[in-house]
């Protein structure tokens, strides 16, 4: 219970897994370059929320 997990989501694009900081409420994933919003269930899960609105719109 008390392990410490790297903080990470996966990215529902590309499947690989994204470092995410504490505290974030956005990140990027490195492959695909989507970016995400970021929730926190638990202050030591986090979770994608949704989409970032892309650029231009
Ligand atoms: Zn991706």
């Amino acid at each position: 219970m008390a392990a410490r997990r790297p903080l990470t989501v996966r990215c529902p694009n590309c499947l690989s897994r994204i470092a995410v900081k504490r505290k974030a409420t956005e990140v990027f994933c490195e492959k695909c370059g989507i970016g995400y919003r970021i929730c926190w269930p638990s202050p030591d899960q986090p979770m994608i929320r949704g989409l970032l609105a892309p650029y231009g719109k």
